[in-house]
């Protein structure tokens, strides 16, 4: 990931592996609009500071209003544009459109879009974004991995709607897997790194760290190798922890479970 600043706005990152000069012309990926926020440059108190996007975690829905005003301006984003979804920790994948701009899409851990002028947002406070794009077919799409969705393939689930609905091809399908609570600080019970490691592999916990009793998950790697089953090869993980890095990412765990959200987005302009 790349982060992107410009003096007055709040930063954000956005991924190499998104980009492809292929379909755009000379400025790379210049059809794609694609971020992860922070927790940075935005207007609301503790323990939501300040750029919180949740409007479902406490904050004063004024100053959450104006966190989004600020973060939409700087991506040359309007708020009419914008579908999300009201996230269920399940993988269902919710194909949207033109009608759906401006709202929220319904329960769905993930969105797919192949119309322009719509930016598709989730938003995150420990669990894994996946943003994908698939240059050759104009096709976008954003899951929302937990480990409940990790466990249940929410990224392959999308991926499959991608390459089934949209004809995309899983090998030029480009992914960004993004920030999210990493394996340095998940601690988990073994109700969930038993199954875990049943369904993406034994290493994927490290039963060496943590209490007795429990383990630490790689969160992440589980979404990469789900999407490795579909074929998916282009994979950019931003092996970033949101617990380590909570002075710039939200992060539940991190946080006491009393925090607020960044979010991921993805569109074509
Ligand atoms: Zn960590």
């Amino acid at each position: 990931m790349q982060r992107i600043e410009s003096p007055g706005q709040p930063p954000h990152y956005r991924f190499e592996a998104l980009d492809c000069e292929a379909l755009d012309g000379p400025e790379p990926s210049a059809g794609l609009l694609q971020a992860v926020t922070t927790r940075l440059g935005g207007v609301s108190r503790e323990p939501w500071a300040s750029l919180n996007l949740g409007q479902t975690v406490g904050d004063d829905p004024r100053a959450v209003a104006a966190n989004e005003q600020r973060a939409y301006a700087a991506l040359g984003v309007a708020a009419g544009q914008v579908i999300t979804a009201r996230q269920v920790h399940g993988a269902d994948v919710a194909r949207v459109g033109a009608a759906e701009a401006g709202r929220v899409a319904g329960a769905a851990d993930a969105l797919v879009t192949d119309a322009p002028g719509v930016v598709l947002l989730m938003r995150f406070a420990d669990c894994t974004p996946v943003l994908f794009h698939a240059p050759d077919r104009g096709v976008v799409a954003i899951a929302h991995a937990g480990w409940r969705g990790a466990l249940a393939g929410v990224a392959a689930h999308t991926a499959r709607a991608m390459i089934e609905h949209y004809g995309c091809d899983p090998h030029t399908l480009r992914v960004g897997i993004g920030p999210s609570i990493g394996p340095c600080c998940y601690e988990v019970g073994a109700e969930v790194y038993g199954p875990m490691a049943d369904r993406w592999g034994a290493d994927v916990v490290d039963r060496t760290a943590g209490a007795p009793g429990k383990a630490h998950l790689n969160l992440p790697e589980c979404s990469a190798r789900a999407l490795g089953e579909v074929g998916v090869e282009h994979i950019e993980m931003a092996a970033v922890c949101t617990c380590c890095r909570r002075e710039e990412f939200f992060s539940h765990r991190g946080d006491g479970g009393h925090t607020g959200r960044f979010a991921a987005l993805i569109g074509l302009r």
